[in-house]
């Protein structure tokens, strides 16, 4: 089957759109391919449009179904764009606007900074429109395992944990067993308390966290 056979339909206002992350669609996946041999698909074959630099990412997910390839290519996403994510992590649009770094070096950076993040943030929350081949849409097997915070669409909870301990230099196993007792539901409540863990010694946080 030709690739342009199970192109999926796209709506007018998507009709330019990369469906990994919305930007502009210079190119398409199609998944299966043949670099990438699975038996159990459980989806037809079929082709979105894909931005470049997605679909170098998709190209490389070695998984078997086209959420999964969405969820590599959000993850292989929020690990390139770490920086810019990070921007909405550090300050408030108000407080950079604040921030005093008119005609010093960091101009350039106040000026670009926010929107940068935005575009990063839209690009990593985008969820592509609904899969309609022939008319017939075609549905997840459900168990989406994305972890929303602080208006982040995390693939999973993992890059969640990753993320910030990476940003705070949280200590990542100390963070887990907070989180563990905590819930996920409390997850900035954790944050907080582990940032005031940073410098501690192992003793100081093992009692931490027996008395937590
Ligand atoms: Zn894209």
């Amino acid at each position: 089957m030709s690739e342009y056979n199970c192109f999926i339909e796209v709506p007018f206002q998507n009709r330019h759109q990369c469906w990994f992350c919305a930007e502009p669609a210079a190119s398409h996946f199609t998944f299966p391919h043949q670099a990438h041999v699975i038996f159990d698909c459980p989806h037809p074959k079929l082709t979105v449009p894909s931005c470049s630099e997605c679909l170098d990412a998709a190209l490389k997910a070695k998984v078997r179904s086209i959420w999964q390839v969405s969820q590599q290519v959000k993850k292989f996403l929020m690990r390139k764009y770490k920086k810019d994510l990070a921007i909405g992590l550090n300050w408030t649009r108000e407080e950079l606007a604040d921030a005093g770094f008119e005609g010093g070096s960091f101009s350039g950076f106040q000026k670009s900074a926010w929107f940068m993040y935005e575009v990063a943030k839209q690009r990593v929350n985008f969820f592509g429109w609904p899969l309609i081949l022939d008319g017939v849409e075609i549905t997840s097997e459900g168990d989406s395992e994305s972890f929303n915070f602080d208006g982040v669409c995390y693939p999973s909870i993992e890059e969640a944990i990753e993320y910030y301990c990476d940003n705070f230099r949280l200590d990542a196993v100390f963070f887990r067993q907070i989180l563990a007792k905590t819930g996920p539901d409390k997850f900035a409540q954790a944050v907080r308390f582990c940032r005031l863990y940073i410098a501690a010694t192992p003793a100081e946080k093992s009692r931490a966290l027996h008395d937590f």
